[in-house]
């Protein structure tokens, strides 16, 4: 086998014939793009394999990044953090493929009653706060368009990812490089050989598991706490409706685009986790924006898209290793923040694979008591 070093011009795979590769990365979705990335970079020999057919949460992510989330208005999980590597990874991504991808946006979020004013209050006072906190407005004063009877607020370092623009953009750029195969993976296919792992042609010394919400199916790690929920968006135009761009989050939010299109999510659901678009939360969404919008608008919708956000019991990234089956990783658990979060879990485990870097205890699979595996 080549030794992992090799500069990326030897990483060349013949994928037509049996091939050995260091990692054989499965899911080419967000977390399995990046990572793939991140090994590249690294000067690590890989293969990505995932099914661009098959439905997967990047596709109708909005990307936003949310520094102050839910009905409390706490702070996202470990931000301060997360943000620069996040940005470090969007710009070097950004320079690299010479596109954008990374959006800065101002946030609004409307207090929906005097209990929210008055968490506000507290959060205003909170030095954790001071860095993604504006003000509060008064009624009528933030955004005219807007129902604000109690008043809003402003949320700094908000930004959305172009989530579909990168992966379709990261992908392609493996595909040219012989790196990428379009196909589904079959768990069943995996079979364990003295010195790492068999599928099909493909030997590999490492396989991680980039799956997703589809992780709910894979038998070597049956119990990450994984707890999916579905969401739907709505991507829309409006002969009437020319909004300031800023991200508004009302009950719904709604993230107007450059083109004066604008997208309206997302519902939430743990019970139906198909990813079939329904007329009950397009509803939802309409009537949620019909209210928040002080004049009636004429609304039409140009995509309904629906997906399901690979969430887990404890709201936290899962990344690590399988505790018995030598050479098995897997990355999941980026929830409603993978755009957020996906830049440092990834390099956390791209770390792991190439120094075995402990994982940080708080994302490390460990924190879940595994069932008996194969
Ligand atoms: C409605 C909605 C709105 C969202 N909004 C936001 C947001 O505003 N901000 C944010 O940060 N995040 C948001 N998310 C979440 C975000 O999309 C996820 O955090 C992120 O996509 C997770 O990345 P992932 O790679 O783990 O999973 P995915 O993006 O789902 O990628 C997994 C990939 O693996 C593939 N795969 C799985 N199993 C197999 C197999 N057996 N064979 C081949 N391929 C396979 C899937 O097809 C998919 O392509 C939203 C999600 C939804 C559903």
């Amino acid at each position: 086998m080549l030794p992992d070093t090799f500069s990326i011009q030897h990483t060349f795979i013949n994928i037509s014939s049996p091939s050995h590769t260091s990692h054989l990365i499965v899911g080419a979705g967000l977390a399995g793009c990046l990572l793939a990335w991140r090994l590249q970079q690294a000067g690590q020999r890989f293969l990505l394999l995932g099914s661009t057919a098959m439905p997967a949460a990047y596709k109708v992510a909005a990307g936003v990044i949310n520094p102050v989330t839910g009905r409390w208005m706490t702070k996202t999980w470990n931000f301060d953090q997360l943000l620069p590597e996040a940005q470090a990874t969007y710009h070097s991504l950004e320079q690299q493929f010479g596109i954008q991808v990374y959006h800065r946006i101002p946030e609004i979020r409307f207090c929906q009653n005097a209990d929210d004013i008055k968490r506000l209050g507290r959060r205003l006072r909170n030095p954790r706060y001071q860095n993604v906190l504006n003000r509060y407005f008064a009624p009528g004063q933030a955004a005219p368009d807007f129902n604000d009877p109690h008043g809003s607020f402003g949320i700094e370092q908000a930004a959305y990812v172009d989530l579909p623009k990168l992966v379709t953009c990261l992908r392609t750029a493996f595909a040219q490089q012989g790196l990428f195969r379009d196909e589904t993976f079959h768990h069943s296919a995996l079979q364990q050989k003295a010195d790492g792992w068999q599928y099909q042609d493909l030997h590999a010394t490492k396989v991680i598991f980039c799956e997703g919400a589809a992780a709910i199916h894979n038998p070597w790690f049956p119990n990450i706490a994984l707890q999916p929920a579905k969401g739907e968006t709505l991507l829309c135009n409006s002969p009437t409706l020319q909004l300031p761009r800023k991200l508004y989050h009302h009950k719904k939010w709604l993230l107007p685009y450059p083109d004066g299109s604008f997208r309206i999510g997302a519902t939430y659901d743990e019970t139906d986790l198909s990813d079939t678009p329904t007329q009950t939360r397009k509803e939802e969404l309409l009537a949620a924006t019909h209210e928040a919008l002080k004049e009636s608008h004429t609304i039409q919708i140009t995509a309904h898209l629906a997906g399901v956000r690979p969430s887990t019991l404890d709201s936290r990234p899962v990344i690590g290793v399988h505790p018995s089956q030598a050479g098995l990783y897997l990355i999941n658990g980026l929830g409603s923040k993978g755009a957020s979060t996906a830049p440092a879990m990834t390099q956390q485990l791209a770390h792991h694979l190439r120094t075995g870097t402990p994982i940080p205890p708080e994302v490390d699979i460990a924190r879940f008591s595994l069932k008996p595996t194969l």
